[in-house]
């Protein structure tokens, strides 16, 4: 399913938009400012970000125009209050695909969302269907693991590790950063455990030719695709 972002300050209105995109099978990110949304955009994947205009430390308009300006091409939903005619022209100039005016329909709302994926050629059924890594061929949706029509046994663990390596393709993930989105706060293993766990996903994924999962020393790892 697709991954989105939540960029919003009202409370309400940010964990009732989560809520329903969730219960829609949307992946949800959020955050509740400007400088927040900016960070998350420019270090983890998206496939596309709601994206409010009055937001604190930094508007929803400088948001968009950094991250354009970076050349990230997230297609963004703003959503502006009424009264605000002008910024749409503006939002649209600045590079949104498309806004939303408060008070909006949540049908109204999915809809566009689900247009702009297809039109960006996020297809919702291809994306549950399986990815390609080194011999491997992944489905994150139903856990499940084959090489070469034969299925590969990968435990929980390795799944999550696979995925959060994957979401974060061709990018250095460091270790605390895997220890902290695959273990969180409940269990800390130790580095030698994580080594462990990459040393049995290179087996399952690299071929004798290629190296997928790439030791970045000093740092942590790093998925090639
Ligand atoms: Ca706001």
């Amino acid at each position: 399913m697709a991954r989105i972002l939540i960029v919003e300050d009202e409370p309400a209105m940010l964990s009732g938009l989560a809520d329903n995109f969730e219960f829609e099978g949307y992946e949800v990110d959020t955050a509740s400012k400007g400088d927040d949304g900016l960070k998350k955009l420019k270090t983890e994947q998206y496939d596309l970000v709601l994206l409010d205009v009055m937001l604190p430390v930094i508007s929803g308009f400088d948001v968009l125009k950094q991250i354009r300006a970076q050349n990230i091409q997230t297609p963004i939903v703003l959503l502006t209050a009424k009264g605000e005619e002008l910024d749409k022209v503006r939002g649209l100039e600045l590079g949104a695909d498309d806004y939303i005016t408060k008070p909006f329909s949540l049908r109204e709302l999915l809809a566009r969302v689900k247009a702009i994926l297809r039109r960006t050629g996020f297809d919702p059924n291809t994306s549950s269907q399986s990815i390609q890594i080194g011999k491997l061929t992944v489905n994150f949706e139903s856990y499940e693991a084959v090489d070469e029509g034969e299925q590969v046994k990968l435990s929980h663990k390795e799944f999550e590790i696979l995925h959060y390596l994957y979401k974060r393709a061709n990018q250095i993930v460091t270790r605390d950063e895997l220890l902290d989105k695959v273990w969180g706060l409940d269990y800390q293993p130790t580095s030698r455990t994580i080594d462990n766990f990459i040393l049995r996903l290179r087996q399952k994924v690299d071929t004798p030719k290629t190296n997928h999962i790439l030791t970045v020393h000093g740092f942590g790892y790093k998925l090639v695709l």
